[in-house]
């Protein structure tokens, strides 16, 4: 037994989530996101057991994250690195076979003079105005890139939580507009939100990310998306207090009835969310035991008195799964699945089942 917190990470559950992802864009091939260590799941094992499920398409954000990847899916793969090569990246992508891709017109022109037979990637700018070659470039783009054009054109969603949200739509046919003219071309739009919006947002090749994991918007009925992991931390101590004490830094809990707290082993220096004080709550065998007092860095104070006798020493909690969903989990702390998953570190022990 060991009293340290551990994510329990569902592969099963993760190529289930991109299964039922994909069967909403049937004509679409779907692609998987596995950035940010798949987004704390582990991106070597994530990227395995997707690329046995049938995956070919994966995206990273840096070139080293591509590289790792490189090396456990193997040659065939094509994995596309959405911040761009820069500098020694460059190097990297060539080395490992990486698809860069080219967020603007100088980028682009860097590229094309260090390599002219590299495939590559051309993220267009339809409305998030932060990555991407803009509309009123993109004949010039086409212009600079007549005798090496990208293998891969995208866009990408700025409001894709919100299905119904204007802004999707006029994504959608600015996109097409803009990507028509690059015929041979491999076209990629949908983030999860969009594969949860219409089959249309679908293109080439999809990119789930979010999904995947257990989290992202409410998908459209008939699609069931399971955890991606289960967080669980072990009950350090048990103890039971009186009416007018308090628990933790700052004194932020007063106990108005005498109640049973357990001291659990995580906290915000395992990158669980110190936002989720009083706020966040854990699950003990299925009853709901609310956060009291401040998260600290190694150590979270539930209240267990609703529990009964499963709170004891080595029991654990679950603060992540199919008892607190993560969406849940995220909105209790004023955040979103994607941080809380991310964020979570080193000292949290991954169990792979
Ligand atoms: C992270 C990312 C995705 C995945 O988005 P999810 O909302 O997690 O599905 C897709 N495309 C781009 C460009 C991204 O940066």
């Amino acid at each position: 037994m060991s009293l340290h917190p551990r994510a329990r990470i569902h592969l099963d559950n993760i190529v289930a989530n991109w299964r039922a992802i994909g069967a909403l864009t049937p004509d679409s091939e779907t692609g998987a996101v596995v950035k940010a260590n798949a987004y704390g799941h582990g991106a070597v094992p994530v990227g395995k057991a997707l690329f046995e499920a049938g995956c070919r398409t994966f995206f990273v954000a840096y070139a080293e994250e591509g590289a790792e990847l490189r090396a456990s899916v193997g040659p065939e793969a094509v994995i596309l690195v959405f911040n761009g090569a820069a500098g020694n990246d460059r190097t990297i992508v060539r080395e490992t076979r990486l698809t860069p891709v080219i967020n603007s017109l100088p980028a682009l022109r860097d590229w094309l003079s260090y390599d002219d037979t590299t495939s590559y990637a051309v993220h267009l700018d339809t409305g998030m105005n932060r990555l991407g070659i803009r509309a009123e470039n993109v004949p010039e783009m086409i212009d600079m890139s007549r005798t090496h054009p990208p293998a891969h054109i995208m866009s990408h969603l700025v409001d894709s939580d919100v299905a119904d949200h204007p802004l999707n739509t006029r994504q959608l046919y600015s996109f097409r507009d803009l990507a028509e003219p690059l015929t041979t071309a491999r076209k990629s739009l949908a983030n999860t939100g969009g594969c949860f919006i219409g089959q249309m947002y679908g293109f080439d090749v999809t990119r789930p990310g979010i999904g995947l994991y257990g989290g992202g918007p409410t998908p459209p009925a008939g699609t069931a998306i399971r955890p991606g992991m289960t967080l669980e931390a072990p009950i350090l101590t048990v103890q039971t207090v009186q009416p007018g004490e308090t628990v933790g830094y700052g004194a932020e809990w007063t106990f108005q009835t005498v109640r049973t707290l357990a001291t659990v082993a995580l906290g915000y220096g395992d990158g669980f969310l110190r936002s989720a004080s009083n706020h966040g709550v854990a699950s003990l065998g299925g009853t709901p035991c609310p956060i009291v007092g401040r998260v600290s860095m190694d150590l979270t104070t539930i209240d267990v008195t609703a529990a009964g006798g499963l709170a004891k020493p080595g029991a654990f909690a679950q603060f992540i799964g199919p008892e607190i969903l993560l969406e849940d989990q995220a909105k209790r702390a004023g955040s979103v699945g994607y941080e809380l998953v991310t964020g979570l570190g080193h000292r949290v022990t991954r169990i792979y089942e």
